[in-house]
């Protein structure tokens, strides 16, 4: 079973995605990880994202493996090195949209993302999971929060990786990736049908997990 959890950058999704599996005895799943596992490997090896030709040969050649043998928590792997830190890095933060707007790459993450999940129960984070991924899925969240609050939540994830930027730089970057992620032609970021909205700004951590398991249950 797959419980679909949507939403823009900064909402909660990671953290609610995990409890809400840890809660359930899921397995969490972050489909942008992926998303910045690939625009590292491009930034890496300098693949001209302009460039489809560019970008199908690194896709073949590229090595992306999940490894889901830790129980809620899930680590990739880049030609067999642990990306899991350096993808949350702000080089990569600024090209994911770019990246994850091309056509060949959704396609071969949606690809994974299906197979992977086919046996067993999954919480699957993402922009396009309820809408494009399992749309047909029992369980769907979307997650909304206003800007201040998003950006204090990024914040806090990059002093994590000791990263110093400016909260009016996070919400810039964050207003910029919107525009990009919802206006995009492929699978843009929009609330599923018959998702439930659950919205962040105002909300405890312990409110947002319970209102979704509340739901689940019911
Ligand atoms: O969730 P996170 O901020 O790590 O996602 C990084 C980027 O990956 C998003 O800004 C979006 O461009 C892309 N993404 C996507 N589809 C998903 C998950 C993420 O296009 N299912």
């Amino acid at each position: 079973m797959v419980i679909t959890i949507d939403g823009a950058a900064g909402v909660g999704k990671t953290s609610t995605a995990k409890e809400v599996a840890k809660k359930l005895g899921f397995q969490y799943f972050d489909t942008g990880s992926m998303y910045r596992a690939v625009t590292l490997y491009f930034l890496e090896k300098n693949v001209d994202f302009s460039s489809m030709s560019e970008v199908d040969k690194a896709l073949n050649i590229m090595k992306l493996k999940i490894d889901f043998s830790e129980k809620n928590n899930m680590k990739l792997l880049l030609d067999g090195n642990d990306i899991s830190l350096k993808i949350r890095n702000q080089n990569v933060t600024k090209n994911v949209s770019a990246v994850s707007a091309i056509k060949s790459v959704r396609t071969l993450m949606v690809g994974i993302q299906r197979s992977v999940t086919q046996n067993g129960n999954f919480v699957v984070e993402g922009r396009d999971i309820g809408t494009v991924v399992f749309p047909d899925a029992k369980h769907k969240f979307f997650l909304e929060a206003d800007y201040d609050a998003r950006a204090k939540r990024r914040m806090a994830d990059f002093m994590k990786i000791n990263e110093v930027i400016n909260i009016n730089e996070i919400k810039e970057d964050l207003i910029e990736r919107d525009k990009y992620d919802s206006g995009r032609k492929l699978s843009p970021l929009k609330k599923p049908m018959n998702a439930v909205i659950i919205n962040t700004s105002n909300c405890s951590f312990e409110e947002q997990v319970d209102q979704i398991l509340k739901n689940i249950e019911s």
